[in-house]
């Protein structure tokens, strides 16, 4: 199961309850893939923010 490097919340954690522990959370691909479908682009995407 994917972890995060940051705060170490898991990905089933993140799709379980739908709480990302921090910003880093959004770069595991299952946590990526989730929020887009539970917050149906509430979110907006931030490609090659740096
Ligand atoms: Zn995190």
């Amino acid at each position: 199961m994917e972890k995060c490097a940051k705060c170490g919340t898991t990905a089933e954690e993140i799709l379980q309850t739908g709480f990302v522990g921090c910003e880093k959370c959004y770069d595991l691909p299952t946590v990526k893939k989730a929020v887009e479908k539970l917050f149906n682009g509430k979110i907006h995407n931030q490609k090659g923010d740096n």
